[in-house]
């Protein structure tokens, strides 16, 4: 096991994490080091109990972000991916509603 595995490391405990955004439900201080600076979002259950996250992590120390990105069962997409498979649902949902066979449903 190395240095940065170790779960008894108390280094990073008490290094601040960057102000939550507003779609973070993270209980920070939890976690140590990189753990605890990742943001993330409410749960969402997309699929056959698969969850969607909004997850971003911001280095307390240089201030560099990396996401938000979201997360689909292991899966991790871009924003505009996500967009993109969101529309791209919508849009099937859409197609399937404007036939007589999409029923109660889609109203
Ligand atoms: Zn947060």
């Amino acid at each position: 096991m190395s240095k940065a595995e170790s779960s008894f490391v108390p280094e990073g405990a008490s290094v601040p994490v960057s102000p939550c955004p507003s779609w973070c439900v993270t209980r920070h201080g939890v976690h140590l080091g990189e753990e605890n600076w990742v943001h993330t979002g409410e749960p969402l259950l997309v699929a056959d109990g698969i969850p969607a996250y909004v997850v971003m992590s911001v280095d307390p120390e240089t201030g560099t972000s990396d996401g938000p990105y979201v997360l689909i069962g292991a899966r991790e997409y871009t924003l505009s991916e996500a967009r993109h498979v969101g529309s791209a649902l919508m849009a099937a949902v859409d197609s399937a509603c404007a036939t007589p066979a999409g029923g109660p449903e889609c109203e």
